[in-house]
């Protein structure tokens, strides 16, 4: 049904960044297909990442709560107990649900889907090898390549979903490891880390570089750090693993100084390889047609999403950029609305991040160090959730929210919050930037009470003020 007529877009991938790309072009009224080979759509995001990891951070922490907290809210509970296949059922039913949506959303907007693995043969043309083992060609006047990324091993080390972990085996182990090593300080590895250190393993982190998570705010993520050792996780940074040995009951694994030195051996149950993703582009035909890639591997385009064959574009996490599903789905957005002949555009200075453990970390705009090393005067306003009346209340009061102002302005250039829920709290900041609001712009906005959310509007009041509740 699909092959013999010209679309005029079709997509290869169906993540976040194509399976929004394809319905947004549905939507403009432009005839789309969209190439998908897992069996599944939602893509990284929905089947392994995004969503099953915050299923299991939600799952954990109630575990967590009920055994170390609910006492302290008067609730008794004679025994907490994991059931872990239990657990990992209502992961599996929310992954599920979710992508059969997409589906319904594809089917609702009049998306061709093609489950199949694509292959550029032409700048308009993609040979598909179907599910059912069928060759067809699917042509578009438009092609997007949304074919996303993949685990990153690393050398010495490889990955057999069993002891040896990538992010995709971390969230479905059967059993719940004694001693779990954590390769990679990012957010995926702390948020995996997490999981599984509530659910009762010993955590340890090796990260090469000399911090963890490099893109948050330095004085925010010493406090992230600090709590997450005080839940239990230990930290081995500037340190590189140079091997993992396998023959025996555990894993042995073989340690190094980043910077060179003695070897020194670590043994464990399991070893999470989180060391980052790699842009997913094999046998996609890019030789074929002359598609340009830097040495990443990641394919370049311009400001249009174009890349250098005519009619050919490329979005989300195969191109340079975060790699966030939020970003992927502006990117589909607006690539699309330039096929379509409208304007697109994405704020690449104004992406949410956020790490989903507890307390979450959420930033939007620049740190307080690259204000620093652009030589902006700037003026900084902190407000600890301490003081805030609602963390107090429900006695989940650590964390603080930061913003960093310019000083001859007020205009707001960055906003870091460490607390519960700042992947919600942190989206009042990105408007007030996207706007280019000044700290006293958000100050004077009337914040509900007792909410968490008045942190904010009080950090915004020592930016350019003073505030009142500390
Ligand atoms: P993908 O989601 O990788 O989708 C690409 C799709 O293309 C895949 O389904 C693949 O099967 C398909 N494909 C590839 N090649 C072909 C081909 N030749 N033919 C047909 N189909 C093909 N991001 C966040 O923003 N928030 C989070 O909380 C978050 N948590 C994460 C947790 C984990 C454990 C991981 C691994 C990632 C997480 N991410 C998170 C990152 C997020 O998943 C990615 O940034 C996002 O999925 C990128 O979207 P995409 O559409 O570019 O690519």
């Amino acid at each position: 049904a699909s092959g013999s007529e010209e679309n005029d877009v079709v997509v290869i991938g169906g993540g976040p960044g194509g399976y929004v790309a394809a319905i947004k072009a549905a939507q403009l009224g432009l005839k789309t297909t969209c190439i998908e080979k897992r069996g599944t759509l939602g893509g990284t995001c929905l089947n392994v990442g995004c969503i099953p990891s915050k299923a299991l951070l939600h799952s954990s922490h109630l575990y967590h709560e009920a055994k170390h907290t609910f006492g302290n809210h008067g609730v008794k509970l004679s025994s907490v107990e994991v059931d872990l296949p239990a657990m990992m059922a209502q992961k599996d039913k929310a992954v599920s649900n979710l992508t059969k949506g997409i589906e319904g959303l594809f089917k609702k907007n009049k998306v061709n889907y093609v489950k199949g693995y694509g292959k550029l043969i032409s700048p308009s043309e993609v040979s598909v090898d179907t599910q059912e083992g069928e060759n067809t060609v699917v042509k578009g006047k438009n092609i997007i390549i949304a074919t996303g990324s993949d685990v990153k091993s690393l050398p010495g080390i490889s990955i057999d979903e069993k002891r040896i972990v990538s992010s995709t085996g971390a969230l479905a182990l059967s059993e719940i490891p004694k001693k779990l090593v954590v390769i990679g300080a990012g957010y995926i590895g702390l948020e995996m880390g997490s999981v599984w250190g509530r659910l009762g393993s010993e955590i340890t982190v090796v990260e090469f570089g000399p911090d963890i998570v490099p893109t948050m705010d330095g004085e925010i993520r010493k406090q992230f750090q600090r709590s997450l050792e005080k839940q239990g996780m230990k930290f081995v940074l500037k340190t590189k693993v140079v091997g993992v040995d396998t023959s025996g009951n555990g894993v042995k694994l073989t340690l190094e100084p980043a910077a060179g030195g003695n070897p020194t051996t670590f043994e464990a149950d399991a070893v999470l390889v989180s060391a980052g993703r790699t842009p997913f582009t094999s046998a996609l035909g890019l030789d074929n047609i002359g598609v340009e890639i830097d040495k990443a591997g990641r394919i370049l385009v311009n400001e249009r999403f174009a890349t250098n064959v005519p009619g050919v574009y490329a979005i989300g996490d195969v191109i340079p950029g975060p790699m966030l599903a939020h970003k992927a789905e502006e990117d589909g957005v607006a690539c699309v609305e330039f096929i379509a002949g409208k304007v697109g555009h994405v704020d690449y200075d104004k992406v949410p991040g956020v790490v989903y453990t507890h307390p979450e970390v959420a930033y939007v705009g620049k740190t307080e160090e690259q204000v620093k090393a652009l030589g902006i005067d700037y003026c900084v306003g902190k407000f600890p959730f301490l003081a805030n009346s609602r963390a107090k209340a429900i006695d989940d009061a650590e964390g603080l929210v930061k913003i960093v102002a310019e000083k001859e302005t007020d205009k707001i250039l960055g906003v870091h919050i460490m607390a519960p829920n700042a992947g919600e709290l942190i989206h009042e900041a990105a408007i007030a930037l996207q706007y280019d609001a000044s700290s006293e712009d958000l100050a004077r906005v009337c914040h509900a009470h007792p909410t968490l959310s008045e942190a904010v509007k009080e950090a915004a009041m020592a930016t350019y003020d003073k505030p009142i509740h500390i």
